[in-house]
């Protein structure tokens, strides 16, 4: 009955409009799937949050130098600004988050390139640990 029906071609030329906007929709459905993973894995996953999940999972990563073990160690969310410290204990300055993200949107459009000499022109003194957390969170490969 199924097979007929399927069969009969007067009733897909009777369907064929409401077949094709539903292949349509599906078909639109699939590649804004696949547009949506595309861009997730073209993205880096720099933000607020992730700082957050880094200092609760205490994550390491190297600054730019290679000589300071980097770690974030506290977060203002008031001030929205961070810490880090390195392997000897030394804490650094605070770092406001606003601060970092104008450099990274900088970095992705190409406006500067990720290494310490430039971003010391835009924050200065910051340029190796900045890199090296820029890298860690593969910035470099996007
Ligand atoms: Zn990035």
């Amino acid at each position: 009955m199924i097979l007929d029906t399927i069969s009969d071609g007067n009733l897909y030329e009777e369907n064929k409009v409401k077949v094709d906007e539903v292949w349509e929709k599906n078909r639109g459905g699939w590649e804004r799937i696949i547009v949506e993973i595309i861009e997730i894995l073209l993205k880096c996953p720099f933000s607020w949050e992730k700082l957050k999940e880094m200092k609760e999972n205490k994550i390491e990563f190297w600054a730019a130098d290679g000589l300071n073990l980097l770690r974030i160690i506290e977060m203002d969310e008031k001030r929205k600004s961070f810490y880090m410290v390195n392997q000897t204990g030394k804490i650094t300055w605070p770092l406001r988050y606003q601060k970092l993200e104008e450099v990274h949107n900088k970095i992705h459009s190409g406006g500067t390139a990720l290494i310490s000499y430039e971003i010391d022109k835009l924050i200065p003194t910051w340029g190796n640990y900045i890199v090296g957390l820029f890298k860690y969170l593969g910035c470099d490969k996007v």
